[in-house]
C-alpha cells in the first residue's frame, strides 16, 4: 500500500511526518526533524535547502530565498540568481527536498502527501499549494488546516463535541483558530491573527537590546556590520531559545568588532525577566486576537475545553502563564510544538489510506515540581510559598532552573525543599525531597542562588542548587518520582480541602506559627492573596454560585450587559485560577452589582 506523508509547510520551517507502528513520528534528517524553508544558491550557483540555505542568508540575500509561504497565491516572480521563479516552484524545491528525506528514511518511493495551510488561506493560496506538492512529484490528497492536524495530533480519533482553542505563534507568523470537534469531525469556527508576528520578532527585539548595551558601553553599533549582525542574530535566538527553560543566558561572541586596532568582545548575561519585559507587548497583541476569535465563535472563555499549543515559538514560558492567567483553562503543549503539525497531517494521510492511529504517548511529569520559598503577601512573611519550577504535563525527560535570593544578609545556609502539587500553599502539596546547601558567601542579600531540577525519563529526579558569585554546588536525588507520581498518598490536596471543609468552624487548619524559611522568591512569585486558606476557599465557592447565577441570567440580558457579564465571568474564573482572593473579592463585587441589576430588570 501506498504510504501518505504529512507535510508541515512553513513560513520558517518545515517537516514532514509519518505513521510507524500505529503513532506519528516526525523524519529527521542528521538527527534534525527542521527544515528551514529557505531556498539558495551557494556561490557556485549549487542550490542549497534548508540549513544552508538559511545560514548564508543575511550574509547574501540576493541569492536567498525565505518566507516564500507569504507570497502563495500571488501572481508575481522572486529572483533567485539571474533566474525568475513563480511562489510555488520555490514552495516545490521545500517540498521535493522533504519527499526525498522521507524516501531515505523509509528506504522506498513516496508518492502522496497531506499537505497543512493555515486556516485563513483562501482558494488561490491552497491552490498554489496544490500546485507546488505536484510540482515536486506528489499527488496531493488532501491540503488540511494546520489547527486541524494540531488537533487529530492530540486526539487522533476525536471524541464527541469538544472546543478547543489552537495557538499558534511560529517564526513569522501568529494564527489563533477556535475549533469545534463533533461527530469526529474538526470544524474551524474562527481564526485570527497577525501575518507580520512570531518568533523572529522576539529575535530582533533581543538583538536591539543586546547591540543598545554594547553601544552604550562601547560607542560601536554592531547592527551596521552585516557580519555582526548575522553571527548575533543567530547567538540571540539560541539565548531566546535557552531562556524558555533557564533564568538567565550567557551571550559570548568573541572578535565582534574593533577599537583602534585591538579587537572587541561581548559578552553579556541576559536575565528573563528583562527578555519576557522586551516581548509582552508583543504577546499582548496575540492576547487581542485570541479574544476577537473568541468573539468571532461566539464564545466564552470557559466554553473552551482545551487550549492547544503549536509553533517552536510557544515554549516561551510567559505564552503558558498568560493564557492560564487569561482563559483559565488547561493549555496543552506535551506534544512538541513545533511537530504537531506535521504529525497531525500523517495522522490525516493515515485516516484517508484507512490506517489505524493511536494517540501519540508522551511521558509527562503528571504534577507540578518547585521548592518552598518566603513570600511577603501584604508585607507580611509566608514561609509555605510554593514556587514551581517544572510545570505539570511537561514532556519527559526535561531540565528546568529558576533564580532564587537569600533572605537575610551573609546567609551561610539555604535550605532547598522539593514539593510535587499544584497548590500554592506548600502544606497542600507533597514533599518528595529537601537538603541543605552550607557554606555559601558571606555576602548581603540577596545573594542569587540558582535551583536546577533534572528529572529523566525513569523518573529519577536530579534537584541541584548552585551559588551563582562562587559557584558552589550541592544536589540530591531523587529516585523513582514516577513511583511517587503513581502511588500519590490516597490523602491528597483535595481530600485535604475537603476536610477544611468539614472543619471549618472547629480546629485551626494549620500550625500558627511556622519556622521561616532560608529562601524566598525572586519577585516574580505569586505573592497573591493575603487571606488564610480558608478565606480563599470561601472566596471561590462565594464567586462559583455567582458564576452558576449570571449563566442563568446571560442568555436573557441584552447584548451590551450579556457582554460585560461574560467579561466577568472570565476574568472571576481567572482569578479563581489564580487563587488569588483579593481578585476572586473584587471581580465577584463588579458581577454581584450587575447580576442584582439584571434580575431587577
Ligand atoms: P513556522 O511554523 O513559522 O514555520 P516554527 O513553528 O518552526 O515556525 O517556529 C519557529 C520559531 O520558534 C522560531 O522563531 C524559533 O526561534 C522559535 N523557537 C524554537 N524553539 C524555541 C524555544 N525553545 N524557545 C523559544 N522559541 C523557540
Ligand atoms: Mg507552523
Amino acid at each position: 500500500m501506498d504510504v501518505i506523508i504529512g507535510i508541515d509547510l512553513g513560513t520558517t520551517n518545515s517537516e514532514v511526518g509519518v505513521i510507524r507502528s500505529g503513532v506519528p513520528i516526525v523524519l529527521t534528517d542528521d538527527g534534525d526533524p527542521i527544515l528551514p524553508s529557505v531556498v539558495g544558491l551557494d556561490p557556485q550557483g549549487k542550490l542549497l535547502v534548508g540549513r544552508a540555505a538559511r545560514n548564508q542568508y543575511v550574509l547574501s540575500p540576493e541569492r536567498t530565498i525565505r518566507s516564500i509561504k507569504r507570497k502563495m497565491g500571488q501572481d508575481l516572480t522572486v529572483d533567485l540568481g539571474d533566474q525568475k521563479y513563480r511562489p510555488q516552484e520555490i514552495s516545490a524545491i521545500i517540498l521535493r527536498a522533504l519527499k526525498e528525506r522521507a524516501e531515505r528514511v523509509l528506504g522506498h518511493e513516496v508518492r502522496k502527501a497531506v499537505i497543512t495551510v493555515p486556516a485563513f488561506f483562501n482558494e488561490g493560496q491552497r491552490e498554489a499549494t496544490r500546485e507546488a506538492g505536484e510540482l515536486a512529484g506528489l499527488e496531493v490528497v488532501r491540503i488540511i488546516n494546520e489547527p486541524t492536524a494540531a488537533i487529530l495530533t492530540y486526539d487522533p480519533n476525536p471524541p464527541e463535541m469538544e472546543r478547543l482553542l489552537v495557538y499558534d505563534l511560529g517564526g513569522g507568523t501568529f494564527d489563533v483558530s477556535i475549533a469545534m470537534v463533533e461527530s469526529g469531525v474538526i470544524e474551524i469556527l474562527s481564526s485570527h491573527g497577525d501575518t507580520n508576528l512570531g518568533g523572529d520578532d522576539f529575535d530582533q527585539r533581543l538583538l536591539d537590546f543586546v547591540c543598545d548595551r554594547f553601544q552604550t558601553e562601547h560607542g560601536i553599533d554592531l547592527r551596521e556590520s552585516s557580519r555582526a549582525r548575522s553571527r548575533l542574530l543567530a547567538a540571540v535566538e539560541d539565548a531566546k531559545k535557552r531562556l524558555s527553560s533557564e533564568p538567565v543566558a550567557t551571550i559570548s561572541e568573541e572578535f565582534i568588532a574593533e577599537m583602534n586596532g585591538s579587537p572587541l568582545h561581548l559578552t553579556q548575561d541576559v536575565m528573563r525577566e528583562d527578555y519576557e519585559g522586551l516581548i509582552e507587548p508583543l504577546l499582548a497583541k496575540t492576547l487581542r486576537c485570541v479574544d476577537d476569535a473568541l468573539s468571532d465563535a461566539n464564545l466564552r472563555a470557559l466554553q473552551i475545553d482545551k487550549v492547544v499549543l503549536v509553533g517552536g515559538a510557544t515554549r516561551t514560558p510567559l505564552i503558558h502563564r498568560m493564557l492560564e492567567d487569561r482563559l483559565g483553562r488547561p493549555v496543552h503543549s506535551e506534544i512538541e510544538p513545533d511537530l504537531a503539525v506535521a504529525m497531525g497531517a500523517a495522522v490525516q494521510g493515515a485516516l484517508i489510506a484507512g490506517v489505524d492511529v493511536g494517540p501519540v504517548l508522551v511521558d509527562i511529569t503528571p504534577h507540578t515540581l518547585g521548592i518552598e520559598v518566603m513570600s511577603y503577601p501584604g508585607g507580611f512573611p509566608n514561609p509555605y510559598q510554593f514556587s514551581p519550577i517544572i510545570e505539570r504535563n511537561t514532556p519527559l525527560p526535561v531540565t528546568k532552573t529558576d533564580i532564587y535570593t537569600t533572605a537575610h544578609d551573609a546567609q551561610k545556609v539555604a535550605e532547598i525543599r522539593v514539593f510535587q502539587g499544584e497548590e500554592d500553599d506548600t502544606r497542600l502539596n507533597t514533599l518528595v525531597g529537601e537538603f541543605l546547601i552550607e557554606g555559601l558567601a558571606p555576602v548581603p542579600a540577596p545573594n542569587s542562588l540558582l535551583v536546577r531540577l533534572d528529572l529523566d525519563l525513569n523518573g529519577i529526579l536530579k534537584v541541584t542548587a548552585t551559588e551563582r558569585v562562587t559557584g558552589l554546588a550541592k544536589h540530591v536525588v531523587i529516585d523513582n518520582m514516577m513511583e511517587r507520581f503513581r502511588n500519590r498518598e490516597r490523602v491528597n490536596a483535595i481530600d485535604r480541602i475537603n476536610a477544611l471543609f468539614d472543619d471549618v468552624d472547629h480546629a485551626p487548619a494549620y500550625d500558627a506559627s511556622p519556622a521561616p524559611r532560608a529562601i524566598e522568591a525572586d519577585d516574580d512569585s505569586q505573592s497573591d492573596d493575603d487571606g488564610t486558606e480558608n478565606e480563599l476557599l470561601d472566596a471561590i465557592e462565594a464567586a462559583r454560585s455567582l458564576i452558576a447565577k449570571s449563566e442563568e441570567l446571560v442568555a436573557a440580558a441584552a447584548g451590551e450587559d450579556a457582554a460585560e457579564m461574560k467579561g466577568l465571568v472570565q476574568d472571576l474564573q481567572a482569578a479563581i485560577t489564580r487563587s488569588s482572593v483579593d481578585d476572586i473579592r473584587r471581580v465577584s463585587a463588579a458581577l454581584d452589582d450587575l447580576v442584582y441589576y439584571l434580575s431587577d430588570v
